[in-house]
């Protein structure tokens, strides 16, 4: 039983030609728990209601838009990966500081894809490409897509498809814990699933709506026994007092929790918070009372990648972040692999 039902699910007449949406259309239909509605096309969403920037942004996560994917060029997903895998858009949790807030307007509805069978078609022509080379796609550049896998089953059907690809690997990252279904197919270790944490006390503060750190760790400990590759992703990190301390205890309780299960190459990856005054004035409306540290002042000033600067931690702050995550890691894991700290 998915742990998500939304408030409205909008359907895209041509949805209803697939399979999968005439699955879902049922599904929701007999469930009753939600206002159904059919759309023209997935990209006109309009009656999604809400006045204010908060009323807006808590409607359209209330909000599930099952669509048929058009574009199916994908786009580039540097460093991480060679491509995104665009097999959901958006997101249920609620965090303040999160990277979709920029990206999905003011109603951040989720979408889902019926015709995955194309997307996949879509992903071997662009592994075809790159032969001998491997191509790696991630699952996760535009959502978390855990959420909404009871309803989808598209990371399923996604990791069967790469447990056949000698040349094609899938990784995405998580905050949840709909995994079940997941844990009995064959992935044959082609699939990298990571899991994001952060402390108890950021958690609470500012990733509204997501599950709490310990229902991430049991849930990466029974990813890690049904053999997939692993990797934790701590972001972002906040060194708000005693800092030191609550990371160090979420690296301790991993570890605790584990247990012999830590045998295994664990990788970690480790992001210092940031902010562009974009993001910022978003979160400002969105969530006025927040306490996410945004304050210029403190910060460095560094263009990104894509033309717009970013605040980051002074060179000072960020040392001694790594030193932290370096020697704690190495600590509490004896097989670590530490692929960044930024
Ligand atoms: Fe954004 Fe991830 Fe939080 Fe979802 S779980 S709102 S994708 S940061």
């Amino acid at each position: 039983m998915p742990n998500y039902i939304p408030k409205r699910v909008f359907f895209e007449q041509e949805a209803l030609e697939y399979p999968a949406g005439k699955y879902l259309y049922k599904h929701f239909k007999n469930l009753g728990k939600s206002e159904i509605k059919l759309l023209k096309s997935h990209n006109r969403v309009t009656e999604i209601p809400g006045k204010t920037p908060q009323e807006c942004y808590v409607e359209g996560k209330n909000t599930l838009v099952v669509g048929v994917r058009k574009t199916l060029d994908f786009e580039k997903c540097k460093p991480s990966a060679h491509y995104q895998l665009p097999l959901v858009t958006g997101c249920i949790g609620k965090c303040e500081y999160c990277y979709l807030n920029t990206r999905l307007g003011k109603k951040p509805y989720v979408r889902i894809y019926v015709n995955i069978d194309e997307i996949l078609d879509k992903a071997e022509q662009y592994i075809k490409q790159r032969l001998p080379e491997t191509t790696l796609f991630e699952a996760s550049a535009t959502s978390d897509p855990i959420p909404v896998e009871p309803y989808t089953g598209a990371l399923s059907k996604t990791i069967k498809f790469f447990a056949n690809q000698d040349k094609g690997r899938l990784r995405f990252v998580t905050k949840f814990t709909d995994v079940d279904s997941l844990l009995d197919i064959p992935h044959n270790e082609h699939t990298t699933i990571r899991f994001s944490l952060n402390t108890q006390k950021i958690i609470k503060k500012y990733e509204h709506n997501t599950p709490n750190l310990i229902q991430r760790i049991k849930t990466s400990k029974k990813v890690i026994e049904a053999h997939y590759p692993i990797g934790y992703l701590i972001a972002p990190v906040i060194t708000e007092k005693e800092w030191r301390r609550d990371y160090e205890s979420l690296l301790q309780k991993l570890s605790e929790f584990l247990g012999d299960a830590k045998t295994k190459e664990i990788h970690f990856e480790i992001i210092s918070h940031r902010f562009t005054k974009a993001a910022k004035r978003i979160i400002l409306d969105v969530f006025p009372k927040t306490q996410l540290p945004m304050d210029e002042n403190k910060r460095k000033f560094k263009y990104g990648q894509f033309g717009y600067g970013k605040y980051v931690y002074s060179k000072e702050e960020l040392d001694e972040i790594k030193n932290f995550f370096h020697t704690k890691i190495q600590k509490y894991f004896p097989n670590y692999n530490i692929e960044y700290i930024i």
